[in-house]
């Protein structure tokens, strides 16, 4: 992966201008989701909106992947093909993972949304999914080390109802490119691998499953999906290392806004007060 980059915070800002256009493409895909429609549906309005603010869909092409989001339905974990075959339906657990390229920067985000009327358990799913992001993103302040973002949601995801935590994906450092250095495991070890500093930009993403961690590769190549066929949680934030507290220069409030205002979604609550 190279060597880490650190951002000078011009750059950081400029990070964070596409990570708003990968937010508002989740805000719209947040507003637009309800039974009948199809990935597909959702990923034409995310190239628009993209190229409408002069962004390039940062995924579409990216080793060969053909659109512009990642769609994944109920048991697929990540990297799901926005599939025009395939409508959505009431209890679906639809996630979105979306990346944005404007000048000269990568913004990375994701979001999980519950279609009509989902379970108490895919409720619950999605709220520790989204609930281990935050909590790994409490940990992403200078001084701290790689090991303790990962540490901290592996720990929290298996205090609850045997979820398992996926180990084959990982979170990463962006900037110019999408994937940079560090790698950012959702499990680890304590006071283990590089240490954070300040101007580091990541991506964590928590990827968990209802049941077994294990996951696979669908035929297509792409589609990663839960062993046990299990419905399966991801939510991801672009943060950077700041000395006190992270700086998340995604924006999931004007999805949640989306969702609730959305009647054929369930919105999805955080077990943890934010600071
Ligand atoms: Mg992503
Ligand atoms: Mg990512």
């Amino acid at each position: 992966m190279g060597m880490i980059i650190y951002k000078t915070d011009e750059e950081v800002e400029l990070i964070r201008k596409s990570c708003l256009v990968v937010s508002k493409v989740l805000a719209e895909v947040g507003a637009m989701l309800r039974p009948g429609i199809t990935g597909v549906d959702l990923d034409k309005t995310a190239e628009e909106v993209i190229r409408d603010h002069g962004g390039i869909p940062s995924f579409k092409g990216y080793k060969g992947f053909p659109a512009a989001l990642c769609v994944s339905l109920n048991e697929q974990v990540v990297h799901g093909i926005p599939d025009k075959d395939q409508p959505f339906k009431d209890g679906d657990v639809v996630s979105v993972d979306c990346g944005v390229f404007l000048n000269g920067f990568h913004g990375d985000s994701a979001y999980t949304f519950a279609v009509g009327d989902v379970g108490e358990d895919v409720v619950e799913l999605l709220s520790v999914t989204n609930t281990s992001l935050y909590k790994g993103i409490e940990q992403a302040v200078s001084g701290k080390r790689i090991g303790d973002i990962g540490a901290t949601i592996q720990e929290y995801v298996e205090r609850h109802n045997g979820f398992g935590i996926v180990r084959e994906l990982v979170g990463h450092g962006l900037g110019r490119d999408l994937h940079e250095a560090p790698e950012v495991p959702n499990f680890g070890k304590r006071g283990k691998g590089v240490k954070l500093r300040e101007g580091l930009v990541i991506a964590i993403e928590p990827m968990v499953n209802m049941g077994q961690k294990r996951v696979k590769t669908a035929r297509d190549g792409w589609t990663v999906f839960a062993k046990d066929h299990k419905p399966s949680a991801h939510f991801e934030h672009t943060v950077v290392i700041r000395k006190t507290r992270a700086d998340i220069l995604s924006d999931h409030s004007i999805v949640e806004q989306a969702v609730a205002n959305n009647s054929n979604l369930k919105e999805i609550g955080l077990k943890m007060e934010l600071a």
